[in-house]
């Protein structure tokens, strides 16, 4: 389609350009010159290279590219570069794309509330030709050479024909170099590429289907082949992922769902894997992230984030994509009802594939009711009867739970919410005292040590009695034993019998590989072993059981919340975090050696009265103590 300049004469006041007598005819009233016009209106699309990045990938795939390699050098602030196989323009419409309002993507002002395309204002090159040196090399299929524009602050400097394949390679160079407020505003490089980053990963978490590269000072950071959402997905946060994933469908007649969430256990205390789109546009909502958060209560811990990539399809007329381009806000018709579909979708499919076995039934509890699924028929109400029940066997009271749930569930657009009541609770309410306490005598001198609630250990001495908070006293032995090793020339290192091998996205390879050096130092053998993995052979020989794969997911949490700026506070973050990610949880039973051990090491430790963030570690009990208690 050729491309129109479209003027929003509905929205926009201006005066047409077709009666230049106007303005000699005023001495105060001047119409901008298009250059000016167009860096205003930069202003407010093009705040960053990111908003280049963005504006570029969307055209290309706009251009119904199957191929697309973003090059980006310093951050963006030397250079933003897409190189595409889409279909290109012809010299008209190449030189047309550079004109304020030029869009083949619009024909009328309905097309504005229907558009399922990315871009819509015809506002995007012409803005960035507004503040930067811009080259153009495009080529449509109906011709043989391709043409090369290089525009700078709007001015066309040259034009001519160039050999090349069918697609559009745009070249951004300077960006903001004639505004350097803007310039002066952009932030350290990390920040700038990192939401480039982001842009990058939003559209090809939408069009999964496209081959996307990615290069920062001729390094390859992302090469995603052409494949299917899961694989993307993967493609983007690691391969360790594809364990994690677990799929969402819902299909009402006012949304359709699809996408994937993380399982529990890969919730993160960092944000940053958490997408939300609405017809192939990203967008943020922090009332569907509740609803998210919602379905997930219970199962994570507090301030935990689950990963979700999820997919809206509503009728385009039903959301407000506000129309200002940089906004990631949407409105939609039906926010409520979409929020409950979105909750309920999640809840079930966290059921299905994950909790499953541990739902508790409770057929008194009300719930959301949810529109009917397309094309269902509602099933008449009606009692189920298990033929199979037989009343001499029997059932375990878990199990018959479970059974009764099977036996008497209702359509899916009812009842299954009920399922997953109760099964918070239960997961809250961490057994007040488990059955096989340990109790025990141990060591010469007839102490006694038992673990009460799981989490805190009750040792009867000499001194008087001990109560210890088990996480935090092993989190302090750790801490200390770290700090030791680091000192030692070689570490006690426990080797592990199956080596571990972490596939990490590219940001967490980052922030591991810049911890390996420190890690080593306190008796991990970690190496990298080929992009964005690392093999762990060893861990400390002070570190009990720990999980290498959650012990380090923490690890990277922490490190990434606080980024630390200097070797030694590098070193000392790693020890502290690490003391604290792999120091026994509360909740975990121990035996009454493990228990006399962790009291040993915590005796023989400097500081043994503080955890890490100054917290009691133990409150001695001796008769003076006991006196005041009984106010005797
Ligand atoms: P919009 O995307 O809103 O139409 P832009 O300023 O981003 O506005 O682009 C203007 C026009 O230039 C587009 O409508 C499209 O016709 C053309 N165009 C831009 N980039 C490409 C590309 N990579 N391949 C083919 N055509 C493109
Ligand atoms: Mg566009």
């Amino acid at each position: 389609m050729p491309i129109n300049i479209y003027r929003l004469s509905a929205f926009n006041l201006t005066i047409s350009s077709a009666m230049p007598p106007l303005q000699s005819m005023s001495d105060i009233i001047k119409l901008l010159p298009d250059s000016i016009a167009n860096q205003i209106a930069a202003g407010e699309v093009i705040q960053r290279p990111a908003s280049v990045v963005k504006e570029l990938l969307e055209n290309s795939v706009d251009a119904g590219a199957t191929n697309i390699q973003l090059i980006i050098k310093d951050s963006g602030k030397a250079l933003i570069q897409t190189i595409d196989n889409g279909k290109g323009m012809g010299e008209a419409d190449a030189r047309m794309s550079l004109e304020r309002h030029a869009t083949s993507k619009i024909s009328n002002a309905d097309d504005l509330f229907k558009l399922n395309t990315m871009g819509f204002r015809g506002e995007a090159l012409a803005s960035i030709a507004a503040v930067a040196h811009m080259e153009m090399k495009t080529r449509s299929a109906n011709r043989d050479v391709g043409t090369e524009i290089l525009v700078e602050a709007s001015q066309v400097k040259h034009q001519e024909i160039c050999a090349m394949e069918i697609g559009t390679t745009i070249s951004i160079k300077n960006l903001f170099f004639n505004v350097p407020a803007r310039r002066k505003f952009l932030k350290s490089d990390a920040v700038e590429m990192r939401h480039i980053i982001d842009e990058f990963q939003r559209v090809a978490l939408v069009n999964p289907e496209i081959e996307f590269k990615l290069f920062h000072n001729g390094q390859q950071l992302f090469h995603l082949l052409g494949s299917n959402m899961r694989q993307r997905i993967i493609g983007i946060l690691g391969k360790g992922y594809n364990e994690k994933l677990v799929p969402v469908e819902e299909e009402t007649d006012l949304v359709s769902i699809t996408g994937f969430i993380g399982k529990p256990d890969a919730a993160k205390k960092s944000r940053g894997e958490q997408f939300l789109f609405v017809n192939g546009r990203y967008f943020k909502s922090p009332y569907f992230h509740s609803a998210v958060q919602k379905a997930y209560e219970g199962l994570i811990p507090q301030r935990h984030h689950p990963a979700y990539f999820i997919y809206f399809k509503v009728k385009p007329e039903s959301i407000d994509i506000n129309i200002h381009p940089t906004k990631t806000e949407i409105k939609f018709e039906d926010e409520r009802s979409i929020y409950a579909i979105l909750r309920s979708a999640i809840k079930r499919s966290l059921g299905q594939y994950h909790v499953a076995p541990t739902i508790d039934f409770n057929p008194e509890t009300s719930f959301d009711i949810l529109p009917p699924k397309r094309g269902q028929e509602v099933e008449k109400p009606g009692v189920h009867v298990n033929p199979e029940y037989n009343p001499f066997v029997d059932y375990s009271e878990a199990k018959q739970k479970w059974e009764r749930g099977n036996a008497f569930q209702k359509p899916m657009t009812e009842g299954w919410e009920a399922l997953y009541e109760g099964l918070e609770q239960d997961l809250q309410q961490a057994p007040a005292e488990s059955p096989g306490l340990e109790m025990a005598f141990a060591g010469d001198d007839n102490t006694l040590v038992r673990q009460i609630g799981n989490r805190y250990i009750l040792v009867q001495s000499a001194e008087g009695v001990f109560l210890i908070h088990q996480y935090r006293a092993h989190s302090r032995v750790l801490f200390e034993s770290f700090e030791e090793n680091v000192m030692a020339k070689d570490q006690p290192i426990q080797q592990l019998l199956f080596p571990v091998t972490l596939e990490l996205s590219v940001q967490d390879a980052e922030i591991l590989s810049s911890a390996v050096l420190s890690l080593c130092h306190i008796g991990f053998e970690i190496e990298s072993f080929g992009t964005n993995a690392f093999i762990i052979r060893g861990v400390p020989a002070a570190c009990m059981q720990i999980n290498v794969e959650h012990t380090m997911a923490g690890f990277i949490d922490d490190l990434r919340d606080n980024k630390p700026t200097d070797e030694v506070k590098l070193q000392q973050a790693v020890i502290k975090s690490m003391a604290q990610q792999s120091a026994i949880r509360s909740g975990v039973e121990l035996k009454a050696q493990e228990m006399l051990g962790l009291f040993q090491d915590l005796m023989r430790c400097k500081q043994p009265q503080f955890d890490l963030s100054g917290n009691k570690v133990f409150i001695l009990m001796n008769s003076s103590t006991i006196d005041k208690l009984f106010g005797a």
